[in-house]
């Protein structure tokens, strides 16, 4: 029989095909994306910042052969000699298997302690902590104590980071006690399933919680485009119309019942229909004031911050691409491309700085400033005036100046069937111009393109770093031109 490891736990409690693909038909695994990629990569980084909370442990990692046998001797071995404290501490026994990020001893109290990149505790931590405390249990070592140890977002970046104020340490003992009885019957059930044929499981909510599954691919073939569950706003009815047989678009039989938004996809799917309200249209165009400064931010937003002055997860602007449209068509382009390594440079300018003294540069005073879902840029510049007061007023007096583009699309009053259930710049851009898109660019969206420049500041990048910087300077001079490109098509001969 095989031994359930926490991995393998969570996903069984998610879906046991899910667990079974992992088990059995790991060629049906997407490759790791460099955003998922970057998020392991920070894991990593966060959990060995959290061994400087409890400082001087014996490290039981496993060699790069992934051996168990050894880290699982070790572990027992060093608690048994009194070791104060084990890094990734491995527990194996009847059938369940888990590597813990820190075993520490303190006051005749054994404290297990899991590490985490997120700002708070999340439920499937919980089922995640239950196993770990089951398999210590089994291998004889019951923790006395359970904790979660996860990021303060309140936490501020001065110097190096402080492992006492980044970290914050969550007590889950009680709970997850209670979940023993359950794990064990879990654990049983899941090591049946397996030596069995593959399950029939059918598609549902459990594909997106808490996980968005990575079998998607394999698992949704059979739903096509426009399906139900590309309904706009759907609110788990896409559900109830696919366990009713009803899986395309137009198969949805009660229109009438739907909201605006969303009988204007269906009737687009069916009738291939259009949809602009003239009026609004009209009344929106009037807050474009030339010349229009089309405008993009880039930003990092990582659970270890690199910048002094700065949170976990803040987002913190490396890029931007503005395009200038004068009132005589005139189309002018500006951008600004950080260098990565005066993110981690000391007596390195401030890269936020730069960024702020080019827009003094490029944006002028007058004219309106147009974003898409432009709370986002706006967001980054409130940022960008609190850490910086002697720009404040420029840069809030920017803020003031914000037309958003994707009002117009949010709000249905443009509505092209080639939309989707969409308003994303992604989505209406190409509907508006087909011939308009982003699939010869080498960095294709902005989740790439902020892994791909932190892992230059980190120096985990490999590859052509001058050649990238093209990529991702290509890839931002789409966005805001693409907004050009929506912006003359539906305002073009009104402002
Ligand atoms: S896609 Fe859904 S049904 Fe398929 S393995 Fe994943 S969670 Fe299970």
């Amino acid at each position: 029989m095989r031994n359930i490891s926490k991995s393998k736990f969570l996903s069984g409690v998610q879906c046991e095909k899910k667990l079974f693909f992992d088990t059995h038909r790991r060629e049906l695994k997407p490759p790791v994306s460099p955003e998922q990629q970057a998020s392991f990569d920070m894991g990593h980084a966060v959990g060995l910042l959290a061994q400087d909370y409890f400082p001087g442990g014996m490290d039981a990692t496993p060699d790069e052969d992934r051996n168990y046998l050894i880290p699982i001797a070790n572990t027992r071995r060093w608690i048994n000699e009194g070791v104060q404290t084990i890094y990734e501490a491995t527990f194996s026994a009847n059938g369940v298997f888990a590597a813990l990020d820190i075993l520490h001893h303190q006051e005749e109290e054994r404290w297990a302690i899991e590490v985490k990149s997120s700002t708070s505790v999340k439920d499937y931590h919980i089922t995640d902590a239950s196993l770990q405390f089951y398999a210590m249990d089994q291998a004889g070592f019951r923790p006395d104590r359970f904790f979660l140890m996860h990021i303060n977002n309140a936490y501020v970046k001065n110097g190096p980071i402080d492992p006492a104020g980044y970290f914050v340490l969550e007590e889950l003992t009680d709970k997850v006690v209670n979940n023993q009885a359950w794990v064990a019957k879990k654990v049983n059930e899941l090591r049946n399933m397996l030596e069995g044929e593959e399950p029939q499981v059918g598609i549902g909510p459990h594909c997106g919680s808490p996980f968005s599954c990575d079998y998607k691919g394999h698992c949704w073939g059979h739903i096509p485009e426009n399906s139900v569950f590309d309904l706009y706003n759907s609110r788990g009815k896409e559900w109830q119309y696919y366990n009713n047989g009803i899986v395309d678009l137009r198969d949805i039989p009660d229109i009438d019942a739907l909201g605006h938004r969303q009988r204007l996809q269906v009737e687009g799917r069916i009738q291939g229909q259009r949809y602009i309200d003239e009026e609004k249209i009209q009344e929106f165009s009037q807050n474009f004031q030339y010349p229009l400064y089309f405008f993009d931010f880039e930003t990092i937003f990582t659970g270890l911050p690199v910048l002094d002055g700065t949170r976990p997860y803040q987002q913190v602007p490396f890029q931007y691409s503005l395009h200038i449209l004068s009132e005589d068509g005139t189309l002018e382009h500006k951008e600004f491309l950080a260098t990565a390594q005066n993110f981690n440079t000391t007596n390195a300018q401030d890269p936020r700085q730069q960024l702020i003294q080019q827009l003094h540069t490029d944006i002028g005073p007058t004219g309106s400033i147009v974003a898409y879902n432009a709370s986002f840029e706006i967001s980054v510049l409130n940022g960008l005036a609190a850490a910086f007061p002697a720009d404040a007023e420029y840069l809030l007096g920017l803020t003031h100046r914000f037309v958003d583009l994707l009002v117009p699309f949010q709000s249905a009053w443009y509505y092209l069937p080639e939309m989707g259930a969409s308003a994303s710049i992604k989505s209406v851009l190409p509907a508006i111009a087909p011939e308009f898109s982003y699939d010869d660019l080498v960095i294709g969206n902005g989740g790439d393109a902020s892994s791909i420049f932190h892992s230059m500041i980190t120096g985990d990048f490999v590859g052509d770093e001058a050649e990238t910087r093209r990529h991702l300077l290509a890839y931002c001079e789409r966005d805001t031109l693409g907004m050009v490109v929506i912006w003359k098509e539906v305002f073009g001969d009104l402002v």
